[in-house]
């Protein structure tokens, strides 16, 4: 039987692209997302791939929503794509409580939430895959981003740390920081802000979520198995690390 990967806000974007990639690479896939159903909905009809609602900022949710996974499919998970995200911009010095939890939460906490679940038997089987999805301005810091450059750098080292306790359990854990990828999040960008933006990436275009997903699909094959605690840019040269 093939392995099972389970996707993070997967029916949209990135995690979309890494969902579908991964079917086509022989995986049993199921996907999560929050609420857009008309996303799902779709999803699920081009796809086939199970898309299963819940908040990945909720511990008791996620622990709920993994153990229905892995009953429906009758397997552990193996590979976990934490990829779910949002960001809630504003100038610190104007930031809401809200604005800093919900990010921080959704976006940090969730990886908590997600990989405490999954961890155990993969460790207990002696294989696993955890690849968690950060961003380049984790890497780099962007104003009116303090909130979600402060999640995505914990992912990073959460990926550090959490490789070193899991590599002689043969679970891999790496991080992925993509630039400026065309999705939804980024096309929420003002136009003028977003022509500023592609000015600044060598490659001179947006990135593309495939090109994400070809990351992603090698850091869960087995070729993969000498990899762990890394970040992987991609960003069209736009900040070398
Ligand atoms: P999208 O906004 O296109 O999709 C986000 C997905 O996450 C959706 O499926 C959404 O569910 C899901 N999601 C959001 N909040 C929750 C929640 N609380 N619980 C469960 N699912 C949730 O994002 P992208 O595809 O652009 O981004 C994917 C990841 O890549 C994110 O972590 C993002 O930070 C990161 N990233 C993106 C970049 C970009 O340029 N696009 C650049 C760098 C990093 P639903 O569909 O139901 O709303």
């Amino acid at each position: 039987m093939s392995r099972l990967a389970l996707v993070t806000g997967g029916v949209r974007g990135i995690g979309s692209a890494i969902a579908r990639a991964l079917q086509a690479d022989g995986y049993r896939v199921a996907v999560t997302y929050h609420g857009n159903e008309t996303a799902a909905d779709n999803f699920r009809k081009e796809t086939g791939i199970s898309a299963y609602k819940w908040d990945v900022a909720d511990y008791e949710a996620c622990a709920q929503g993994v153990a229905k996974v892995v009953g429906d499919f009758g397997a552990p998970v193996e590979i976990l794509v934490n990829n779910a995200g949002i960001t809630n911009d504003c100038m610190f010095h104007k930031m809401a409580p809200e604005q800093w939890r919900s990010v921080i939460d959704t976006d940090l906490v969730s990886c908590f939430n997600m990989t405490r679940g999954v961890i155990g038997p993969m460790r207990d089987a002696n294989f696993g895959r955890v690849i968690n999805i950060a961003s380049i301005n984790a890497q780099k810091g962007q104003a009116g981003q303090v909130n979600y450059c402060a999640a995505k750098s914990g992912i990073i080292g959460f990926t550090k740390a959490l490789a070193l306790e899991s590599a002689s359990r043969g679970i891999t854990v790496n991080a992925v920081a993509p630039g400026y990828i065309a999705t939804d999040m980024v096309a929420a960008v003002p136009p003028e802000v977003l022509a500023k933006i592609v000015a600044q990436i060598p490659v001179g275009r947006l990135g593309h979520a495939e090109e994400i997903a070809g990351l992603v699909r090698y850091l869960a094959s087995d070729g993969a198995a000498f990899v762990t605690g890394a970040t992987f840019t991609a960003n069209g040269g736009q900040y070398l690390t």
